[in-house]
């Protein structure tokens, strides 16, 4: 099947056309910067924005594809979680474009989204299997058993693994978003300068820790310290050392959580999704241990880690197929777990 999806829960705007898992066009306007000289994302600015962009982006998506109207099978649309205007603006435009040519509509959940942008550079790919989301609001470990049948088996506590490297870069100044630029950083840096926690999630009665679940906010509130500290003795900070060995615990904190989740569950693949993907550090440790294990780790290309539309697209074929249809008065949501994603569909 074919189908054009509009993704805006978030700073981006995006409309992209799947065929299968195939992305015949995907288009996307970002508003970093935008939202960078506020240091965050602002949730009025960005309603507006996507009420600007995305007339442009269908037109330009259906060009793209070399499509009309009448390739299209259904319409997609990001429902939930996500900026509730922002996600307003997207499902509206879904809702109408489905009712106007006469298509059937297809609300997708944004991290199911996530999900499914491993099929985009892997169309072999069957579950089970587990996949690491780590994103900008969320840090899960997600037991993929069927299509919208998923298995929260960790998360974050506290802040979500992009969140923490968002924090930290303005910490130090860097600017917004702190991802990219503290990997860029961290390449001149030694990972092993600074001693960081982990985060590790006590178990009551002195259980141990909990094995798959993190927690960001104490090595967010370590290096705050530590530069406070370094503030007094060193000029300039020493932020390619800060940014590595902080990366550096990030990684090895889901790392050691996504390899023994896939082990106790006996789940040989590891598909990792959200921007936090595009982590070089991730991805090299977790490549590294994975391997040493024996298990096989995915990773998206860079242009589907972070919010794409062609990731939404994709999870709304394979509801499409499955014969899922969303009702059109679906309502948007700014939370909704993503073991609850069949709610969507009649
Ligand atoms: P969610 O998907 O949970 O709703 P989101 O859509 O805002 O959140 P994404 O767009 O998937 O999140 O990812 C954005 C996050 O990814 C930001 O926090 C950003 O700093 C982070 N990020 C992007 N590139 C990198 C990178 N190379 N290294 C680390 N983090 C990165
Ligand atoms: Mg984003
Ligand atoms: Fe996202």
């Amino acid at each position: 099947a074919t189908v054009l999806a509009i993704e805006t829960s978030c700073d981006e705007t995006s409309v992209a056309i799947v065929k299968n898992r195939h992305v015949l066009s995907n288009v996307v306007a970002s508003q970093i910067k935008t939202h960078a000289q506020y240091g965050g994302v602002v949730p009025e600015v960005a309603s507006r924005q996507h009420v600007e962009a995305v007339n442009i982006l269908i037109e330009q998506a259906l060009s793209e594809a070399g499509l009309g109207w009448d390739g299209i099978d259904a319409i997609a649309g990001t429902c939930a979680p996500g900026l509730i205007g922002a996600l307003l603006v997207g499902l509206t435009a879904a809702k109408t474009l489905s009712m106007l040519y006469q298509k059937p509509f297809i609300g997708v959940h944004h991290l199911e989204g996530h999900i499914y942008a491993s099929y985009l550079s892997n169309p072999e790919l069957q579950p089970p299997f587990l996949c690491l989301l780590v994103s900008g609001g969320h840090t899960s470990l997600i037991h993929v058993k069927a299509c919208g049948d998923y298995v929260v088996l960790g998360k974050t506590r506290d802040d979500a693994a992009g969140e923490a490297f968002d924090k930290v870069a303005r910490l130090m100044q860097l600017g917004y978003p702190g991802g990219p630029i503290i990997d860029k950083l961290a390449k001149d840096g030694n990972p092993r300068a600074f001693e960081l926690p982990e985060g590790k999630i006590s178990l009551p009665e002195g259980r141990g820790f909990h094995p798959y679940d993190s927690s960001f906010s104490g090595l967010k509130t370590a290096m705050l310290r530590l530069i406070q500290k370094l503030e007094v003795t060193e000029d300039p900070l020493p932020v390619a050392d800060l940014a590595a060995s902080f990366q550096y615990t990030v990684a090895k904190a889901l790392t050691k959580r996504a390899i023994r989740c896939a082990l106790d569950h006996g789940l040989t693949t590891i598909a990792v999704g959200g921007g936090v993907a595009a982590n070089s550090g991730l991805r090299s440790q977790l490549q590294t241990a994975a391997t040493a294990q024996g298990l096989n780790v995915l990773f998206p290309p860079l242009k589907y880690c972070t919010d794409n539309a062609a990731m939404i697209a994709c999870a709304a074929v394979e509801h499409f197929d499955k014969d899922h249809r969303s009702a059109l008065n679906l309502a948007a949501q700014s939370r909704l777990s993503v073991d609850r994603v069949m709610e969507l569909y009649v």
